[in-house]
């Protein structure tokens, strides 16, 4: 899987190196483990995905920046492969998931692989974490039709946030940038995410 990711063009060799060591197989369903290391989104139950190896790889890449980071933010937590990526970077990864039946299985699936930073919460993502902010960095990995104001407000100066933004299949990755007078922002690719929805089940 890691081979195919390099070639893929992903560059930053610590996400390799984390993404070869972490069991994907741990957060699929018995159904699904024959296809855990192949390129594909898999589905989490509830109607989600996890993303592909290559979309984890670059998010990761992105929000990293070649740094290490303090506080992240997740935006959809769902089987919890990309929190428990994120673990191994960052001080503390905060993840937010709105399906009940989705947030309830990870804290135990996480503990079992030893992560212990990734603090979890059953909530709406479009409010975000106000009581954990500025994160330095924040990943949503369902897609929004906008970029959703007030989690971007909760970046921290210098930080930055990947977001895929658009509907159905016209979906952007988007990097945001915050400077000290403004957010910058960057396209890097069409992709496509399940939709990010207002309000918990
Ligand atoms: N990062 C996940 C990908 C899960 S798919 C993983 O590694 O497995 C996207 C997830 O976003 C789904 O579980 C979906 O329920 C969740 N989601 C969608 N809208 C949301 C919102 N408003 N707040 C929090 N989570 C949301």
């Amino acid at each position: 899987m890691v081979a195919r990711l390099r070639e893929a063009g992903i560059e930053d060799e610590r996400v390799l190196a984390v993404m070869a060591k972490l069991p994907r197989h741990w957060f699929l369903d018995e159904a699904f483990q024959d296809r855990a290391y192949s390129d594909d989104a898999l589905p989490i139950g509830f109607g989600q995905t996890l993303s592909q190896p290559y979309v984890v790889a670059r998010m990761t890449e992105l929000v990293l920046g070649g740094n290490s980071l303090e506080r992240v933010l997740e935006i959809g937590t769902g089987s919890g492969y990309q929190s428990a990526v994120l673990s191994r970077f960052c001080e503390q990864v905060y993840s937010i998931e709105r399906i009940a039946g989705l947030a309830s299985q990870v804290a135990a699936r996480l503990k079992g692989l030893g992560i212990n930073n990734v603090e979890l919460r059953h909530g709406d993502g479009f409010s975000g974490w106000e009581e954990m902010a500025p994160f330095d960095g924040i990943v949503v990995t369902a897609a929004p039709g906008g970029i959703p104001l007030r989690v971007k407000e909760q970046l921290a100066i210098g930080g930055r946030m990947v977001v895929p933004v658009g509907s159905g299949r016209a979906q952007t990755l988007t990097l945001i940038n915050r400077g000290f007078y403004r957010f910058d922002e960057q396209t890097i690719a069409n992709v496509t995410f399940v939709p990010m929805r207002d309000g918990v089940r």
